[in-house]
């Protein structure tokens, strides 16, 4: 149809009921004349209708509008079975996805309920029972850690059992023979007096290795517990010097000679504290397991960024098969005669602990009969830094 701009046909290509001469104000035309398309269309039994009107415009003006009405029934089979085709797939993939997400989510269910199953058990202190490993996904990624976590606790929880159980038992031999003497000067009526001397002498030592045990083992606390300690620039040759002083006394008790080669400059970054531990608990050691009229010696020298520390002594050495567990806690090569030494094997874990906090390594050279070399090295303190830091825990 054509109409004007007052909705009166102009023309019309319809056979019957033509609209020509007529006024017609469908919807489409309507918009039109009013400068807008107008388009509706529907599809319902199979039958496709659709109307549009468009404007005529001359010299931006409305003039008229041309309507266009179609009545289509061959398209209509043809969109109905593209729109049960449509239906059907879409009722396929749904059901499709429904199925693929039940089986994954009755998997992923399953292996989570396993990796659950190993962290209750962990939690109880059951840990023989892994997590099981399925896969490369991120659960197997997570089962696999919480594995190596497990590991890592078992070994920690083993160590710190046995650390209680050494430390009970090596607490118990000293205060088992102060028991034993306090009761001999008990139950002796009339011991000589000289006698009872010395049994309340041998009771002071005992006190004395109780002390002394109990204080490295708070240190060695102090050390696992990785407290915060002040680091400063700390000059090693005065610090061995001073280790020196100190243990002269037992030299000259065990007949052994100490010589000192200390080079200058030589200072790293530390606890004070802590490095004069090490160096006293090695010089001690090689005075304590050296033979008499033996020696001592103390190197010191810088080596490229590093200070490298030998303590050398000329005593029984130690058997190739002790090294690997010389730095265990309690560990002692010649139990009978540490703890004739005073020694409860505690002494060589310390220094390893503090040579590690401080970036530092040490080694053993040891030749039976001969002696043996505790060689530590420690990175040189930077001059560029500034004096003091605090370490962090
Ligand atoms: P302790 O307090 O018993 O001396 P350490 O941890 O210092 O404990 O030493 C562990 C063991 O290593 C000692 O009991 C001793 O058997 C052995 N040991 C340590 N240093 C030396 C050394 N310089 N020569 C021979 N044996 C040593």
């Amino acid at each position: 149809m054509v109409t004007d701009a007052a909705g009166f046909v102009l023309y019309d290509t319809a056979l019957t009921d033509n609209a020509a001469g007529r006024y017609v104000l469908y919807r489409e035309i309507y918009a039109a004349l009013n400068e807008m398309d107008g388009f509706w269309s529907k599809f319902s039994q199979g039958v496709f209708q659709s109307k549009a009107a468009v404007p005529v415009m001359s010299r931006g003006r409305v003039i008229g509008a041309v309507y266009l009405c179609e009545y289509d029934t061959v398209q209509g089979p043809l969109l109905l079975s593209f729109q049960s085709v449509v239906a059907n797939l879409s009722v396929g993939a749904a059901t499709a996805v429904l199925l693929i997400s039940l089986i994954v989510s009755s998997v992923l269910t399953r292996r989570m309920a396993g990796l659950l199953r190993a962290i209750r058990l962990a939690r109880e202190g059951e840990y023989s029972h892994p997590a099981p490993v399925r896969g490369k996904d991120e659960l197997a990624e997570l089962a696999k850690e919480f594995n190596e976590l497990t590991v890592r606790i078992q070994h920690t929880d083993e160590l710190r059992r046995q650390f209680v159980s050494d430390a009970s038992h090596e607490l118990k031999t000293p205060l088992a023979s102060m028991r034993l003497l306090a009761d001999s000067i008990l139950l002796t009526e009339d011991m000589p007096l000289s006698e009872v001397r010395e049994f309340v002498g041998d009771i002071g030592d005992e006190i004395d290795r109780l002390s002394r045990m109990t204080e490295k083992l708070m240190l060695l606390t102090r050390l696992d517990a990785r407290v915060s300690v002040e680091l400063w620039r700390v000059e090693l040759a005065p610090l061995i010097m001073r280790a020196r002083n100190m243990l002269e006394p037992l030299a000259r008790q065990a007949d052994v000679a100490i010589q000192c080669e200390l080079d200058d400059g030589c200072a790293i970054t530390a606890n004070r504290d802590d490095i004069y531990q090490i160096v006293f608990n090695l010089m001690e050691n090689a005075i304590k397991y050296n033979h008499p009229h033996g020696r001592v010696s103390v190197y010191m020298y810088r080596q490229e960024s590093n200070v490298v520390i030998h303590v050398d002594d000329t005593g029984a050495g130690i058997p190739e098969s002790d090294l690997p567990r010389l730095f265990e806690r309690f560990y002692r090569v010649d139990k009978a005669r540490a703890r004739l030494a005073g020694g409860a094997g505690l002494g060589l874990s310390i220094v390893r602990d503090i040579v590690e906090r401080y970036d530092g390594s040490i080694t053993i050279k040891s030749e039976i009969d001969k002696g043996s070399r505790f060689t530590v090295m420690f990175p040189r303190a930077d001059l560029k830094h500034s004096d003091y830091t605090l370490m962090a825990p």
